[in-house]
């Protein structure tokens, strides 16, 4: 039987950014997945490439994924939709313009440039947005990608440097040497990545990952209505906070002339299906910062699973008890930005490199004694 270098289990975005990082390096790969290529929780997504600063490790690990991003852009095809839009984090009042003069000071520390918007300067950049807000910050080197097409990118990239895949089979088991598939044929590895998202847990219960269900609704095609990722400064409050359920207004432009409305984060809700309060709950309040979005017309609604861990901060690196078993997973609502951020910390860890950045944070076996 063929013994592979990598076996990654999961074609998401991760696991697809893994493969092509992996076979990058002249190693075999087969990367083998339930269902086929981005059709988890990638395909629910909204595709926002953002650097964030709620941690110095969240920071540092979307910062280079952005860069990397970055490099990318030349190369990936149209399809990929890739476009350096920017974000506009938006405060509604003055006591969000010191979380913008505080989020400006933070990223301005560490080489990113932001600029502080008034009054006027927002409703300047952004015209749909509502009388009255206080203001907010721009950050530049923000991006949206069309993370589907990213990802098919990402695979055919990987196959055409010589990966294998196997679709419509499911992983039973992992362990050193040996991916087990439910039909009973065994996968031989040298090193084996869990890459499963928000199903993790499912083949490793050493990774603490939950899901935490979001909705998400686009309208059909206003060119020009948004020109930035918008996002309610209220957004930090809502992704941190452990409340079963919360929304906040982020809008997303389309290079299609569509707008992408988010989000809900809902714990403890397992069904895909749309809950129509929540809904109701995110429409009114993007209605609060867009009033104009009331005249038009919404297209589709869905649901996806975000796969969440305790600290916020994903799982990339060895798993405990195991030599060869590796994680990338539990990126929740950051899995499109730092998936290449992932693949390359994954892959210098397996050829046993430095990394770029200190990978330890994100260690499978850190305790959460943090939040
Ligand atoms: C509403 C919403 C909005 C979001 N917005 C953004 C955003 O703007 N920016 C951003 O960066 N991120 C965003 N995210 C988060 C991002 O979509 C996820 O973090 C990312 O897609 C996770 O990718 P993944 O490859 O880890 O998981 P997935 O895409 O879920 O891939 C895991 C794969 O593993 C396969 N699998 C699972 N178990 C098994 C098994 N036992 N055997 C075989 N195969 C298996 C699944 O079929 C799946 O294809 C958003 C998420 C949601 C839900």
């Amino acid at each position: 039987m063929k013994t592979f270098d990598v076996a990654i289990v999961g074609a998401g975005i991760v696991g697809a950014a893994c493969a092509a990082a992996l076979t990058r390096e002249g190693l075999s790969v087969v990367v083998i997945d339930k269902d086929g290529v981005a059709n988890g929780t990638t395909a629910a997504g909204m595709g926002h490439i953002v650097v964030m600063d709620d941690s110095e490790a969240q920071f540092a690990l979307t910062q280079y994924s952005q860069r990397l991003w970055k490099a990318l852009a030349d190369e990936m095809t149209n399809q990929c939709e890739f476009e350096n839009c920017g974000t506009i984090w938006v405060a509604a009042d003055e006591e969000e313009m010191n979380e913008v003069r505080r989020k400006h000071l933070f990223y301005k520390e560490r080489g990113i440039e932001t600029e502080i918007l008034d009054e006027k300067a927002i409703r300047e950049a952004e015209p749909n947005l509502a009388e009255g807000l206080a203001g907010g910050l721009r950050v530049q080197c923000d991006s949206v990608v069309y993370q589907l097409t990213a990802t098919k990118f990402l695979m055919d990239r990987a196959t055409s440097g010589g990966a294998e895949m196997k679709t419509g089979v499911r992983v039973s088991s992992i362990r050193d040497g040996e991916v087990e598939l439910e039909n009973g044929e065994k996968v031989c590895a040298a090193n084996i990545v869990n890459a499963a998202g928000a199903y993790a847990s499912e083949l490793s219960p050493q990774l603490n990952i939950k899901k935490r269900k979001g909705h998400l609704v686009i309208t059909d095609r206003y060119p020009n209505f948004v020109s930035h990722q918008l996002i309610e400064l209220g957004y930090l409050k809502s992704a941190h906070g452990k409340d079963a359920d919360s929304v906040a207004f982020n809008a997303q432009p389309r290079i299609t002339g569509q707008v992408l409305l988010g989000s809900s984060r809902q714990f403890g809700a397992e069904t895909k299906d749309i809950d129509n309060d929540i809904v109701q709950r995110m429409t009114a309040r993007a209605f609060e910062y867009m009033p104009k979005l009331r005249d038009i017309s919404v297209i589709r609604v869905w649901t996806g699973f975000r796969p969440a861990t305790p600290d916020n901060l994903p799982f990339v690196g060895k798993i405990p008890g195991f030599t060869n078993v590796y994680a990338a997973a539990g990126h929740e609502g950051l899995g499109i930005t730092n998936s290449l951020g992932t693949a390359e910390l994954l892959t210098d860890e397996i050829l046993g490199r430095e990394t770029a950045i200190p990978i330890e944070p994100y260690s499978p076996s850190r305790s959460f004694e943090i939040h």
